[in-house]
């Protein structure tokens, strides 16, 4: 069997020299390293890699790159995952605010979860948290801080006073 030179061909192929193992043969289109076991057979490199240094993956799962570095084949960075989970982080590389929580945003630099509400067209920050139930809990605080203000501030007393300023003042004038 060739199946020692076969993984010796794939790893020399791999550059270690980083934190990230890169595939330095033929990249996808999509960014994925290809490697060919045989003349008629593929492999992604990563799912490879995954295969030879941690075990066969399980029937559905995906592999994640937890680095979201496709050309990455370190076993390291590599978990199975199911499809819903490896789409749910792919799209928190990708997007700017992913809590799913309503005035809660999640920034990737601070890994932290930031609380803002934007209230009469003013952003009022209610701080930031590590954890999503903190930011949720805040968040709703915030609003309902904002709201009872608000409330107060809506109440039409000034104007009442003034309907009925004019109105005594009209009564006076029309004697003059
Ligand atoms: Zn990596």
């Amino acid at each position: 069997m060739s199946s020692r030179s076969e993984k010796e061909r794939f790893w020399a192929k791999v550059d270690k020299s980083g934190d990230c193992w890169i595939w330095t043969a033929y990249v996808l289109p999509v960014g994925y390293g290809q490697f060919g076991i045989r003349k008629t057979k593929m492999a992604l490199a990563h799912r490879y890699a995954y295969e030879d240094a941690i075990g066969p993956i399980p029937d559905g799962l995906d592999i994640d790159h937890m680095c979201h570095n496709r050309k990455c084949v370190n076993p390291a960075h590599l978990r199975a995952v199911t499809r819903k989970q490896n789409l749910e982080n792919h799209s928190g590389a990708n997007r700017t605010n992913l809590s799913g929580v309503r005035n809660v945003h999640f920034h990737k630099a601070t890994q932290r979860y930031a609380v803002s509400v934007t209230h009469n067209g003013k952003s009022h920050y209610g701080g930031s948290f590590a954890r999503l139930e903190e930011a949720a809990a805040a968040a709703k605080a915030l609003r309902l801080s904002l709201h009872t203000h608000n409330d107060a501030d809506r109440i039409p007393v000034t104007v009442k006073e003034d309907q009925s300023v004019r109105s005594e003042r009209a009564e006076p004038e029309s004697n003059l």
